[in-house]
């Protein structure tokens, strides 16, 4: 088995079911919205060859769980605190693969969702970026979250995702469900692709773009599932109006359950 395989088949032992290598430099040049709390993989780790991008499925809602203190809106720093379950879940779960990496190969590897590892997981050749702007996979539509992990190992990337998802699917031909799905209206109709970053979704009509905020509006609490004070789980609403993927809800999310 070659490394990039035996790297793959120890991220499917730490629990993620994606895996792919990304072309670095075009990771490096994409273009990003600022104030998203996004950065260059180089500006992460100076040395880097490689990025590995990993996802893991999401088959329960609680595992879209977050917290934050009341603080200025803005994700890119500022006074806010802001954790959420799964980006603590995939870094832990890329820092023992980095771990593993470090200890039995000798390989400098560090995890981190601060690159756009949207466009890497669609440059690695796993998913389509739909027209809600989340990566469509084929086996699980966009119910799943992505870790990239850096390395300063030199792996052969794999070739970007070829089909068009959003147009193949029958149920989005006369509208697309994910825009028809939003309370908000925040999605623009059509494809992503060729829309400058950040302007596909109206940053300020999604609830993401409030949950910071110290009084949130109560047309924004409406569509905030809280199970805490300054606790919630993330609005997944145009995530799970996709077709693609349903097969989480219907095979994976009762067989974790103990119910098939
Ligand atoms: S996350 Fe929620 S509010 Fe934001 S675009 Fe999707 S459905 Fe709309
Ligand atoms: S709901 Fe339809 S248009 Fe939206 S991302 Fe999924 S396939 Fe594409």
């Amino acid at each position: 088995m070659n490394l990039k395989e035996e790297i793959r088949a120890k991220a499917m032992e730490n629990g993620f079911q994606l895996f792919g290598v990304s072309y670095i430099k075009k990771v490096e040049d994409v273009e990003f919205p600022s104030g998203r709390g996004l950065v260059k993989p180089s500006e992460v780790m100076h040395d880097v060859k490689s990025l590995i991008v990993m996802g893991m499925v999401i088959w329960d809602e609680g595992m879209n769980a977050a917290i934050s203190t009341p603080g200025t809106g803005d994700f890119s720093g500022g006074e806010a605190e802001y954790y959420n379950l799964y980006y603590e879940t995939v870094e832990t779960r890329a820092w023992r693969l980095a771990q593993w990496l470090w200890d039995e190969k000798s390989v400098k590897a560090v995890p981190t969702h601060s690159v756009h590892v949207k466009v890497a997981a669609y440059l690695a050749g796993l998913g389509f970026i739909g027209h809600n702007t989340q990566v469509i996979t084929p086996q699980y539509g966009p119910r799943v979250r992505w870790v990239a992990l850096l390395t300063t190992l030199e792996l052969t990337p794999d070739q970007p995702f070829s089909r068009n998802l959003c147009a193949e699917q029958p149920l989005c031909q006369k509208e697309s469900l994910c825009v028809k799905a939003c309370p908000y209206g925040a999605i623009i109709p059509g494809p992503s692709q060729g829309v400058p970053p950040g302007e596909k979704v109206i940053y300020d009509k999604c609830v993401v773009s409030h949950e910071l905020e110290k009084d949130i509006n109560d047309k924004w609490e409406k569509h905030i599932r809280r199970i805490t004070e300054r606790g919630f789980m993330e609005c997944t609403i145009c995530n799970l109006a996709c077709p693609y993927g349903k097969i989480v809800e219907a095979d994976i999310v009762p067989r974790k359950r103990g119910l098939a």
